[in-house]
């Protein structure tokens, strides 16, 4: 089956991250089984209650049985996707046009997966000299929540990982992290004519909201020159306080986002706003703030001249890059990966009504995942740069 058909069994199926995803489980676990891998569905139960499941499918190994499959090679794409517009008659019919693949996930992230499949498909897996997996994870959307798990479970350890996101085919050796938390400063409400009888939260908010700019000027010497910006960027997108314009206020909540450079621990910024507020206790013991942490992911780094890294600029012609969003490789690297993220379509039309993905780099995906997996999977000793399966007749994707 091509990529292309592929593709369109895959968007076919909805599997927006709300949803359970056992439907495009299920087509992926019979996908990988009639290519002779195994399989592993591993369970959890989402927020809302739930199944979802990841899938890993490997090549036979001496530990096949084992809980936690050992490969060199893992390739790995989310299953769900991000709503879409109901007006979006077609979301879930791909259409093609101008070269271009229409459809829900078709760029974020179910064109890697058709590719990875189809590349697969085309190796005989019989004559792999070390095992490979292809990993489906579920909620990487709602915050690469199944990904999680599976770091969690250590349920599988790879050498390698390319992490499927819309890269137009640039492999992304480093990616910023992402943290999320709220705040709620307390204040005592008061008639507003008589303001020594409370304390007002909103300005309590505005001394802490200062200090976090002035915590975001600082943490700017904290350099990571690949990236753009080359630092941990602070955003306080969401605040909302009081009740009414003549009672002072007793209660003011904002929400700060930080995407912390790769090396800089992620607790590094609420620790620097934890002691903004000692600070400001020290002069008003009843400032009171209460912190919620959503999210907490540090971000992840491959090294340059990883064989990885060196190998997918090979194959693509191009040199890596960094990412600024968010993505699956630092559960890979938990996973004990060198990982990239890889992938065709363009990250900055994912999430779009009318995403799409290129044909031509969806095949070319196909050619570039099956050298890569000849080269980590055929090859006699991974550490010879050329074995003779990358010299062979690859599959003609
Ligand atoms: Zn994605």
């Amino acid at each position: 089956m091509s990529a292309k058909e592929t593709l369109s069994q895959l968007v076919h199926i909805d599997s927006v991250s709300s949803r359970a995803n056992r439907e495009i489980v299920s087509y992926l676990a019979h996908r990988c089984q009639t290519m002779g891998l195994l399989v592993r569905q591993l369970p959890y139960i989402d927020d809302a209650g739930v199944e979802k499941l990841n899938l890993i499918a490997f090549s036979e190994t001496e530990g096949s049985g084992s809980q936690s499959p050992e490969v060199e090679l893992a390739l790995v794409g989310h299953t769900d996707t991000v709503p879409y517009d109901p007006a979006w008659q077609d979301a879930t019919n791909l259409i093609e046009e101008d070269g271009k693949l229409y459809g829900r996930g078709s760029c974020d992230t179910k064109g890697f997966i058709a590719a990875a499949l189809t590349a697969i498909e085309s190796i005989e897996l019989k004559a792999l000299r070390r095992p490979l997996a292809l990993v489906f994870t579920a909620d990487e959307e709602l915050g690469l929540i199944g990904a999680k798990h599976l770091a969690a479970a250590q349920a599988l350890h790879a050498r390698y990982a390319i992490v499927g996101e819309p890269t137009s085919l640039r492999p992304m050796r480093a990616g910023k992290g992402y943290c999320l938390a709220s705040f709620t400063v307390r204040g005592r409400e008061a008639h507003s004519a008589y303001p020594s009888f409370g304390a007002s939260a909103i300005f309590r908010a505005a001394r802490l909201l200062t200090a976090i700019e002035n915590i975001a000027g600082e943490i700017r010497s904290d350099q990571h020159a690949d990236f753009d910006p080359p630092f941990t960027t602070l955003n306080v997108g969401l605040i909302q306080g009081g009740t009414a314009k003549n009672i002072t206020p007793g209660e003011c909540q904002f929400t700060l986002e930080w995407r912390p450079v790769p090396g800089q621990e992620s607790s590094r910024v609420l620790e620097l706003i934890k002691s903004a507020i000692a600070r400001e206790q020290t002069h008003d013991q009843d400032f009171v703030v209460e912190i919620e942490v959503g999210r907490k992911d540090g971000g992840f780094e491959t090294a340059p001249d990883s064989s990885l890294v060196r190998l997918m600029e090979e194959f693509s012609g191009r040199p890596a890059g960094t990412v600024a969003f968010g993505t699956e490789a630092p559960q890979l690297h938990e996973l004990g990966a060198e990982a990239i993220v890889f992938g065709p379509g363009d990250i900055r039309e994912a999430h779009r009504t009318g995403e799409f993905v290129p044909v031509a780099e969806l095949d070319r995906c196909v050619e570039i995942l099956s050298k890569a997996v000849r080269h980590y999977c055929f090859q006699e000793s991974r550490d010879s740069p050329e074995g003779p399966a990358l010299n062979s007749d690859g599959p003609s994707a």
